[in-house]
């Protein structure tokens, strides 16, 4: 097939594969689009069991990028990497040198970050080779880790729900049910508890949950906490938790969590509508991470990366209010929204507009 008919290509603007047969590294670059500045995205690695595997997921990704991007109102374009390969026995530091080489040579409009199967380590190896990377320590309170940003961007996602859904934004009294205790789960019920909401919480690691417990969340059973009865299911773990299996069962009013691509597709979106479930796009909400790796890149303070992430909540209240009055699902909206910001740059938003 050529990659051109590729459902994912979708105007890519540049596509680069690395085969290096002294270091084994086999990479894909994919650029979707650089109108509102240089594409930064995440270099997975994961050992896909094909080539077109591999491509179809760096060119779905890599256009993800451009949107989250877009509507975060950041001055970036959206693109991703992936090595092909297993992260736990093939990687290693001539491979991640070779990479960094890979993304020198594209001249910056790639600028690589962490995803998963690399870690900071591994970003500090290709930085060695090339200056566009982000997200490496900076010695900065949270030490190059997004998590916690990310978390505090899903904060100011769910109070944005509530004040759309009841017209108020307290989580006194608001019952929350959050799935994976992970980097972002932990910081994320901390928030939450610390401002009054009740949080059941579940996950397969046993060491995490203990550890969600020593802040005061619930544990509940991870195979029933989707259907809890609870005003928020806060989807923190894996993609494609709103399936053909759980779209019908989830009680709560507002879908609002970290995970990416929690819907498996758009009819799940259509469903939740009619349903009058209230869904916060994973690509809208999760983006403090994003905002975060930008504002390290430009040598800006913790401060500066909190600010412009509690703009996620206003975002999310015009997403919510458009869809209604369009009568249209948030997700579409949200894409709509975001082709309109980066198809015409001068629709970016500045902090400065933001209150
Ligand atoms: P993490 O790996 O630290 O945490 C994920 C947690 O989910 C782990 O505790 C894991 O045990 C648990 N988990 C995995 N499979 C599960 C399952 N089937 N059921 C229940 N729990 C399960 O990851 P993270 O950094 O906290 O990210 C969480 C989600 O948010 C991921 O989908 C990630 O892609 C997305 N995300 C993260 C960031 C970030 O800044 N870290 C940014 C944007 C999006």
């Amino acid at each position: 097939m050529s990659i051109f008919s590729f459902p994912s290509f979708d105007k890519h603007e540049h596509v680069s594969f690395k085969e290096d047969a002294a270091t084994g590294l086999k990479a894909i670059i994919a650029i979707h689009n650089t109108n509102l500045g240089p594409a930064l995205g995440g270099c997975r690695m994961y050992p896909y069991q094909n080539d077109h595997l591999a491509l179809d997921d760096v060119l779905r990704l890599s256009k993800g990028m451009t949107y989250k991007s877009a509507l975060a109102g950041l001055p970036l374009g959206g693109g991703k990497a992936v090595i092909i390969g297993n992260p736990h026995t093939d990687k290693n530091r001539k491979l991640l040198l070779a990479m960094g080489d890979f993304i020198d040579n594209l001249g910056g409009s790639y600028i690589t970050a962490e995803d998963s199967g690399t870690c900071a380590e591994d970003l500090k190896t290709i930085r060695e080779r090339t200056n566009y990377v982000s997200g490496v320590s900076d010695g900065r309170k949270h030490n190059g880790d997004p998590s916690p940003h990310t978390a505090y961007g899903v904060y100011c996602g769910i109070i944005a729900s509530l004040m759309h859904k009841r017209g108020a934004g307290s989580l006194k009294g608001i019952r929350i049910a959050l799935q994976g205790a992970g980097s972002v789960g932990r910081h994320l019920i901390e928030l939450l508890i610390n401002n009054g909401a009740t949080v059941f919480t579940s996950d397969v690691n046993k060491s995490n949950l203990d550890k969600a417990s020593a802040l005061g969340a619930v544990i509940v059973d991870n195979n029933t906490i989707i259907a809890m009865d609870v005003d928020v299911f806060v989807p923190c773990a894996m993609g494609g938790v709103i399936n053909d299996d759980t779209v019908d069962i989830v009680r709560a009013e507002i879908i609002a969590g970290a995970a990416n691509n929690q819907l498996v597709d758009s009819s799940h979106g259509e469903r939740l509508k009619d349903r009058g479930i209230l869904y916060a796009p994973d690509f809208v909400i999760n983006a403090g991470g994003i905002i975060d790796v930008h504002y390290q890149r430009i040598g800006g303070s913790s401060e500066e990366s909190e600010a412009h992430t509690k703009r996620i909540g206003s975002v999310l209240g015009d997403i919510f209010k458009r869809a209604e009055l369009e009568n249209k699902t948030t997700t579409s909206v949200a894409e709509t929204i975001a082709e309109e910001i980066y198809l015409d740059k001068n629709l970016i938003p500045q902090l400065d507009d933001v209150a």
